[in-house]
């Protein structure tokens, strides 16, 4: 016996929180086209514009610049799994819960992890990553661009990238929050491997991720021991996929990948430079908002993120449930906090497509409403 199961009618969000951002329709009608097989001449050249609006994105001529099968946990997987050899250093550096995250898989494929900590919501400073390559030297130093977990922005990643590379170490840098919403220059900056997802403020269903890795980097994945330990993720492997002479290793999601190619090419068609401004604008008028209603934003000013503001909550406030009317009598989506934020703090996420005036007003509006 099995009950008979409804038509799928998920309510029409608005989605605010850390990701999936909103799809625009065009990116959703992407979706509907027909499928083709992944090395039909036409997926293939769905490929290359995928990974040419990329460079575009990350501002990197990288030729390993392409989009693993997964969500952004993939691609950080990807970028720890191919560098990180058993016994090596590894610097992590750790001011939030994706900065712990790619601590935690350096240990899991054999890194010789060393944490370099900050409380949730502060920044490094580029002199103490020195300081800590200085006592212990590290093969890979890894940090987070935007730290989704706590609101911060790092500053200062091309400093960071030529200190790593003075002391013999590679950056590898959590790009997911930032990538499209946010100035991002990886070979100005000198980043050796950049990740990121397509639900931020790329504004694509979740499936697919970005990642970009230099020439550098593929020179030292060329003289590993022996292969990584994972297939799905070995780097070499699915760089040959897309490569001139694409080599089977895995069956690209198709419908996802159509839908990343139109995400960029609103990418492109708006330009980095006003997306960035957009995403600068909104956000603003957010901060304002808020502190308006007494709601401080957590991060102080000097680095907080666009794309994503955590809020300081009133002692006393049921969080979790402003957050349930948000959601039943709204239709907005924000989240709570993480860890040591948990019920300390609101994440409300303005990424890509969800990066608009009127969501804000609204917004604000309904926070009104329901604090009132
Ligand atoms: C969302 C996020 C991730 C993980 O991505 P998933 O798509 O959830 O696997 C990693 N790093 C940061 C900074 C993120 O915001």
């Amino acid at each position: 016996m099995s009950a008979k199961v409804g038509d799928l009618n998920p309510s029409s969000r608005i989605l605010l929180g850390p990701g999936p951002s909103m799809c625009h329709p065009r990116v959703l009608r992407a979706m509907a086209t027909p499928l083709v097989g992944y090395m039909d001449p036409d997926f293939l050249s769905v490929m290359a514009d995928i990974k040419t609006l990329l460079q575009y994105a990350f501002q990197t001529e990288n030729t390993w610049t392409f989009a693993v099968p997964g969500t952004g946990t993939s691609a950080m997987e990807a970028a720890v799994a191919n560098l990180v050899e058993p016994g090596e250093g590894v610097l992590a550096c750790v001011n939030g819960f994706f900065g712990q995250r790619l601590a935690e898989m350096a240990r899991r494929y054999g890194g010789q992890v060393d944490t370099l900590e900050r409380p949730w919501g502060e920044v490094f400073d580029p002199d103490e990553i020195e300081t800590a390559l200085q006592a212990r030297p590290a093969k890979v130093v890894t940090l987070v661009h935007a730290e989704t977990s706590t609101g911060a922005l790092q500053p200062e990643i091309g400093a960071i990238a030529e200190i790593c590379h003075r002391h013999g170490a590679l950056l590898v840098l959590d790009c997911v929050t930032s990538l499209g919403g946010l100035p991002l220059e990886v070979d100005n900056w000198g980043v050796d491997v950049a990740y990121s997802a397509a639900q931020k403020c790329l504004s694509a269903p979740p499936g697919l991720s970005p990642i970009t890795i230099s020439d550098r980097v593929r020179e030292v994945l060329s003289q590993r021991a022996s292969p990584p330990p994972t297939f799905y993720l070995d780097l070499t492997l699915i760089a040959r996929y897309w490569s001139d002479q694409p080599a089977y290793h895995h069956t690209a999601p198709i419908s996802t990948g159509y839908a990343l190619r139109e995400a960029l090419r609103l990418v492109q068609e708006e330009g980095l430079e006003a997306r960035f401004a957009r995403h600068r604008v909104n956000a603003e008028r957010l901060w304002l908002g808020l502190e308006a209603m007494d709601l401080p934003p957590f991060v102080p000013k000097d680095h907080r993120l666009p794309t994503l503001t955590t809020v300081r909550l009133p002692e006393g406030l049921d969080e979790a449930q402003v957050r349930r009317r948000l959601l039943q009598d709204y239709n907005i989506e924000i989240a709570g906090g993480f860890g040591p934020l948990a019920g300390k703090i609101w994440r409300i996420g303005l990424m890509g497509h969800s990066s608009q005036r009127e969501f804000v007003t609204l917004l604000l509006a309904a926070l009104g409403e329901i604090l009132e």
